[in-house]
């Protein structure tokens, strides 16, 4: 949560883009996959298509091979001339061979990488846009993603943005340690993707932006649902309990929600400052309660 001093000693008050490194505005991780993938589609094509004429090669080299095949049953009997033709397409015939194999060869080799690249995708992936604590979605993945979602975002629909705040988490890690502060993150994340995945919800994420501060984001959804799902996720995550070795507990969480349509909001981080003001005020009215206006 951003309150006034905290807003501004973390640059809410400058564009949260800035906070994206010079390599990553080079060339961002996913830029670099989808270059390496259209390469590589590329090559492939340029292989698929002389595999395809060497083939056509060889098909012309098999009616030379006949050809051959009926003047070697002449063979003794052959004028110097058709004698030298006959070496002459031999020759040929051996180098086609050779190339039609080579080809064959970089065919699979290529389609081995595709295989490769393919398997390796969805690691990528992770790694670029996973938190690796709870495997939820990661600040990155908004930076890099917040605008087209909201671009794609149906007119009437809205970009909404929820901010997740676990209250008095500090206390939680004070008194049970900080691994049962990491159990209560996993259970946090795991719980609400769990939620999402029961529903369908396949274009609304979940992400932890740092600390204990998550925001759940969605394009597909109007806002008065929005609100109700949240009211449903409240609900699941204190109704749940925390274990960790031999410690259990609970958590509760305030939440502050915003969107771009009712607000009038032009950009995500837009909708991100609004949601974090009612976070704010959720946390001044006690907490464990969500503030949506
Ligand atoms: P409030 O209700 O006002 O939100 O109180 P709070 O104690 O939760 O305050 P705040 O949100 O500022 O505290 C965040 C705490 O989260 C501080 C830090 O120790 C803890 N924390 C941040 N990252 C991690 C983490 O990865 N694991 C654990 N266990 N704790 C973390
Ligand atoms: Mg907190």
């Amino acid at each position: 949560m951003s309150r006034d001093g905290k807003a501004a000693s973390q640059g809410f008050g400058r564009r949260q883009e800035d906070r994206v490194t010079p390599e990553e505005r080079i060339y961002p991780l996913q830029f670099i996959l989808d270059y390496v993938q259209e390469k590589k589609n590329t090559l492939l094509a340029l292989e698929g298509s002389s595999l395809h004429q060497a083939l056509r090669i060889r098909e012309t080299s098999h009616a030379i091979g006949r050809q051959m095949a009926l003047m070697g049953q002449e063979e003794g009997k052959l004028t110097p001339e058709q004698q030298q033709l006959y070496d002459l397409l031999k020759h040929q015939q051996e180098q086609v061979q050779e190339l039609t194999v080579g080809l064959t060869r970089k065919g699979l080799a290529f389609e081995d990488m595709d295989n490769m690249l393919r398997q390796a995708q969805p690691f990528i992936l992770r790694l670029i846009f996973k938190d690796t604590l709870t495997d939820t979605y990661n600040r990155y993945f908004f930076i890099s993603r917040g605008e087209k979602l909201m671009r794609e975002a149906e007119e009437n629909i809205g970009f909404s943005l929820a901010f997740f705040d676990i209250d008095k988490f500090k206390a939680c890690n004070d008194t049970y340690g900080h691994e049962f502060g990491d159990a209560a993150l996993k259970y946090l994340s795991s719980t609400i993707n769990e939620h999402l995945k029961q529903n369908d919800l396949h274009s609304t994420y979940f992400v932890r932006m740092g600390g204990d501060e998550f925001i759940l984001i969605s394009n597909e959804l109007a806002f008065p649902h929005f609100v109700l799902l949240l009211d449903d996720l409240q609900r699941r995550i204190t109704g749940g309990t925390i274990h960790w070795e031999q410690l259990s507990g609970k958590i509760t969480v305030s939440v502050g929600a915003a969107n771009s349509v009712f607000g009038k909001l032009s950009s995500p981080w837009d909708v991100y400052r609004e949601a974090d003001a009612r976070l704010y005020n959720a946390k001044e009215r006690g907490r464990n309660c969500i503030v949506s206006s």
